[in-house]
């Protein structure tokens, strides 16, 4: 039978939710983790959009800790596909015999604090269990949202979101097919969907950048090469700013001259590499003009790529500095411009009115379809914290706490809320970096810090409001030192209408927040009260 009183209650069974559950068997603790889908993966399990794949290395993207593990699995690819992530995550949940612990199929409604007891009380639509501890695995981009527009019921075809696609997949061959929304998951499938539909037409509201991917399967000689410096290699990964080892750059583009920056820039987009073309500088996302000319030297790819002149400045993005919004990798997108069954309608200039019963209503007039794709993406970073009524200490609930921007200490926990931790919370590195690298810093950090409270026979823990203000500042003052906020990005919320605007991930770095969190550590938990 299932604890109704485990040591902790993990929620999500992604990257995070599976690797908290094995170092929390490590250290002897039972677990209850629940998880909403049917199967372990997490963004592998619901994202199987066609062209869903991952846009950091295979070899980088994958988890560090079993050396075993390491050397057993083999990417076939330099950016692997939705499915074969999903068949590493589920040889991960067999190898180490993690399902038996999970309960699938399970949303977690509610957690509310017992000052009493000192433990959660933790209800699902199926039963109510008590833990000391509850660990928010449950994933930055996890509720997926669909276009503030009224209507869809009425539509009389399918609407497949990009993160709800059918397991069985969507036959959309010869359909008449319209797609909303140009982030990565549209930039990655558009090129696909456009081959198998008779015709497609892209609602773009705001154009992104992209670089190509360059995908192309493994050689041998390269994966033996890495299977043989894993370790060195994930050292460089850790404290790295970024989760992906890259050159720092040394020079300002500015202090370039513009051929130098050109072949810089170039090398970069050959690479294809999401941080080549932003680590090329050391001001690419805290300067206008130097970022400027990176976005520049894309604009002109756009411009090369697609044979006509205005549809290739309809695709160009012009309102925000590159990299202030989740870059893209793709495979052939602005090339997909160019087939005569493709069309772009530009949302700024004729803005959605609603889906009707046959399509698509813009002002402009209605467009008519079989099929619409929403490639319309998350309620990012909060969404599905503020999903769970969480109530800490005095009934204070965390979406109240939070209703003008999340407020953590370290991203990884908060002031009121005893002994619940959030595995890359809001306004920790997390979505800029690598996440893999990310969730194994927290869920190594927040498993030592419960082991250390059994050691010392502590039974709660939690920040300070001063350690909580003062990080809370730090990552504020840093994220204004950069581009980032201009940008109308769901790094900042502004892609849900109402959502306070607040930049919501740390951009210090990874490695520099490696640091700040051991320092914390080896303080005896610096900021956090400690209670018997
Ligand atoms: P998730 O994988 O999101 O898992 C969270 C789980 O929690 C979900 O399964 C969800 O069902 C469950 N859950 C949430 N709320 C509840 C609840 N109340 N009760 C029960 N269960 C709940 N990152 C990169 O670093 N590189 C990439 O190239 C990259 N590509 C991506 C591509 C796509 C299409 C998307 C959507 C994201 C991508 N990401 C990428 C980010 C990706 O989310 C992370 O890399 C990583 O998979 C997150 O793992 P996680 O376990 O933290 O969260
Ligand atoms: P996204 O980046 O938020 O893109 C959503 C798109 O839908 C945007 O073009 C947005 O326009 C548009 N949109 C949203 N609401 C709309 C509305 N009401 N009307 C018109 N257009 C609307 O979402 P995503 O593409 O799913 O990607 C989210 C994140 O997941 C990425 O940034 C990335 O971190 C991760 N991801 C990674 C990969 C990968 O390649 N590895 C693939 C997919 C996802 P605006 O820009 O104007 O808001």
């Amino acid at each position: 039978m299932p604890r109704t009183e485990p040591d902790v209650v993990v929620v999500g069974a992604g990257f995070a939710g599976l690797y908290q559950l094995y170092r929390l068997r490590e250290l002897g603790l039972t677990t209850r983790v629940f998880e909403t889908a049917d199967g372990v993966g997490g963004t592998w399990y619901w994202n199987r959009y066609p062209g869903a794949r991952c846009d950091v290395e295979s070899l980088s993207y994958s988890y560090s800790f079993s050396p075993e593990l390491e050397q057993e699995w083999t990417w076939s690819e330099k950016y692997p596909t939705q499915p074969e992530i999903l068949a590493y995550l589920e040889h991960v949940a067999d190898r180490f015999d993690l399902r038996r612990d999970i309960t699938f199929g399970t949303r977690v409604e509610s957690c509310v604090w017992d000052e009493r007891t000192r433990r959660w009380t933790v209800t699902t639509g199926s039963e109510t269990v008590t833990a000391q501890f509850v660990i928010m695995a449950t994933g930055c981009l996890s509720v997926a949202k669909a276009p503030e527009v009224p209507g869809a019921a009425s539509f009389a075809g399918p609407i497949h979101h990009t993160s709800h696609w059918p397991h069985e997949g969507a036959d959309v061959s010869g359909s008449r097919l319209g797609v909303i929304g140009t982030g990565s998951s549209g930039i990655q499938s558009i090129p696909i969907l456009a081959e198998q539909a008779s015709d497609t037409t892209v609602f773009q509201r705001t154009p992104n950048f992209s670089m190509p991917a360059g995908n192309r399967p493994l050689e041998a000689s390269e994966i033996s090469a890495m299977k043989r410096d894993y370790r060195a290699w994930r050292e460089q990964q850790r404290s790295s700013g970024f989760g992906v080892p890259v050159p720092e750059p040394t020079k300002s583009a500015l202090e370039a001259t513009e051929q130098e920056r050109n072949a810089v820039y170039q090398a970069a987009w050959d690479q294809g590499m999401l941080t080549a073309v932003m680590s090329a500088y050391t001001d690419t996302l805290t300067d206008a003009a130097a970022n400027d000319t990176a976005a520049e030297f894309v604009r002109g790819k756009i411009r090369e790529i697609v044979d006509d002149p205005a549809t290739a400045e309809t695709l160009s993005p012009r309102s925000f500095p590159i990299g202030t919004k989740r870059p893209c990798l793709d495979t052939g997108y602005y090339a997909t411009f160019n087939r005569d069954d493709v069309h772009l309608v530009d949302l700024r200039e004729t803005p959605l009115v609603e889906i009707t019963e046959k399509g698509v209503r813009t002002t402009a007039g209605e467009y008519e379809f079989d099929a619409l794709v929403f490639a319309t993406g998350f309620d990012a970073m909060t969404g599905a914290l503020d999903r769970i009524d969480i109530r800490g200490r005095d009934g204070q609930r965390l979406r109240d706490k939070w209703s003008e921007g999340p407020r953590t200490y370290l991203g990884l926990a908060v002031a009121g809320f005893p002994n619940l931790f959030t595995i890359t919370g809001p306004s920790s590195p997390s979505v800029l970096t690598n996440m893999v690298v990310s969730i194994e810093l927290h869920v190594e950090w927040v498993t030592d810090m419960i082991a250390h409270l059994r050691a010392q026979g502590l039974r709660a823990a939690e920040p300070t409001p001063d350690a909580e203000d003062e990080w809370v500042g730090h990552v504020e003052e840093v994220g204004n030192m950069t581009l980032y906020p201009e940008a109308d990005s769901w790094y900042m919320g502004a892609n849900v209408p109402g959502k306070p605007r607040v930049f919501m991930a740390y951009i210090g770095g990874l490695g520099v927040y490696r640091q700040r969190c051991d320092e914390v550590a080896a303080n005896g938990y610096e900021g956090f009260e400690l209670a018997s």
